[in-house]
């Protein structure tokens, strides 16, 4: 296995690690070194095992460091993935913005990228861990440890002129691999989990565990409307993935407010108004909300109102308006990174060039996840995945003329 030698090694067989070695010019040998027994694990669990691949509402804004995406953006986009997947032999579709493969399985995706790397000539190598990696006249040594069943560890050492780190993040069956770095004098900010669901107060979930609704979730300034999972240890689901953003870039901490609207379509003027219309001066509060809530999302509007499911609605409706609308629960955390899609932290992206290859080390770069970027759901991350990798691959290809 030793002394391997490559013009360019990809460390990690991930969505930016399998796209960049697709973009590379087929005349380099390629090696790609993945620690899983397999390429592409992640990206078949993505957007629930049908991959959510791109997003025609490609804006900066659902970016961390919108700046630094910008430029990558403009150069590899939404539309620019589609027609590249496509000529790769994937059909896509497109449900509110948001782009998956026809089949709507993440198995396609992961199918036509790993035919595209087998035609370009690219030695996959799985079940191989990097652990160290030294540079030395331009060129890099790149080490780690073989593991098969049933024998025993091997060690490797292979060298290659460019390495491409793309080993992801510790979110949801990943590892953090970023230490790989900085022994060229590369800084991380440590990774935090993201699009994961929140932690909060217990008191304002009791009885809604299980419940599943679509509402709004307001923290600070930012409000997003989705799918909202009440869970026994706080919020789930897209809506709350997405604001969970605001806790892991620090906008908002743990004791910080956090409200859910049970009714986004309307205002609290036009909620009062629907309710004073409905009200006959003789109903109880809880007749009043019959019909508009599910059963255990009216009794804790009625909690969070400060009322009792018998006294008479006319007089509280104000009252049952604002809890409806600023339902409330503190913040107390993350949920773990088991639990989360990505990891918002990494390795500093100004500390590389418009490429991708860092500023300290020659010929050294980091793509996709492993880079201090992190996006909302709905094609985000996997956007940066392509667009990292694009980038990264044409300035290797035009170094290695
Ligand atoms: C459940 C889930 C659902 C998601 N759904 C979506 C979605 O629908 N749309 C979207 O845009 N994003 C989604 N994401 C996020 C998206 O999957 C990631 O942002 C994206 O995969 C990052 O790509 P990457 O190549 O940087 O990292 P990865 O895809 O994680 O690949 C990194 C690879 O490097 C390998 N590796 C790590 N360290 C080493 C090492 N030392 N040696 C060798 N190999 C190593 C890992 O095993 C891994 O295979 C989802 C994530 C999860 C967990």
């Amino acid at each position: 296995m030793d002394n391997q030698k490559f013009d360019v090694i990809i460390i990690g067989g991930g969505a930016a690690g399998l796209f960049a070695a697709a973009q590379l010019p087929g005349n380099l040998s390629i090696g790609i070194l993945e620690s899983n027994d397999r390429v592409g694990k992640k990206l078949l669990a993505t957007g629930n095992g049908k991959c959510n691949l791109t997003n025609l509402d490609m804006n900066i804004v659902h970016y961390n460091k919108p700046n630094v995406v910008e430029d990558f953006l403009d150069r590899f986009d939404a539309h620019d993935s589609i027609a590249f997947f496509e000529k790769l032999g994937l059909i896509t579709k497109v449900s509110d913005k948001r782009v998956y493969p026809y089949s709507e399985c993440a198995s396609s995706v992961l199918d036509v990228l790993r035919r595209a790397v087998e035609r370009n000539g690219v030695v996959v190598c799985t079940s191989h861990t990097v652990n160290n990696i030294e540079s030395f006249n331009e060129r890099f040594n790149v080490g780690g440890v073989f593991k098969q069943e049933g024998k025993p560890n091997e060690a490797f050492c292979y060298t290659a002129d460019h390495v491409v780190l793309a080993t992801g993040s510790a979110a949801t069956f990943g590892r953090d691999s970023t230490s790989l770095f900085k022994v060229f004098g590369h800084t991380v900010r440590q990774p935090v989990p993201s699009l994961c669901p929140i932690r909060t107060d217990k008191e304002p979930l009791k009885g809604l565990q299980g419940v599943r609704v679509k509402a709004g979730i307001r923290i600070g300034y930012r409000y997003e409307v989705g799918e909202v999972l009440f869970k026994e240890f706080g919020l789930s689901g897209i809506a709350a993935f997405n604001m969970s953003g605001e806790i892991a870039r620090g906008r908002a901490k743990a004791g910080d407010m956090l409200t859910v609207d049970f009714m986004p379509e309307y205002s609290k003027a036009e909620v009062e108004s629907i309710f004073r219309k409905r009200d006959n001066g003789r109903q109880t509060v809880k007749e009043l909300l019959v019909g508009t809530f599910h059963s255990k999302v009216q009794e804790r509007i009625i909690w969070a109102a400060g009322c009792n499911e018998d006294d008479r609605a006319a007089g509280k409706i104000g009252v049952l308006a604002n809890a409806i609308k600023n339902y409330r629960f503190n913040i107390e955390g993350l949920g773990d990174a088991s639990l989360a899609q990505v990891m918002s932290g990494g390795l500093n992206p100004r500390e590389f060039d418009e490429n991708l290859m860092s500023l300290k080390v020659k010929n050294a770069y980091a793509i996709g996840e492993a880079l201090d970027i992190d996006g909302d759901c709905g094609g985000y991350n996997l956007q940066w995945a392509w667009s990292s990798a694009r980038a990264a691959a044409l300035s290797i290809a035009k170094n290695a003329l």
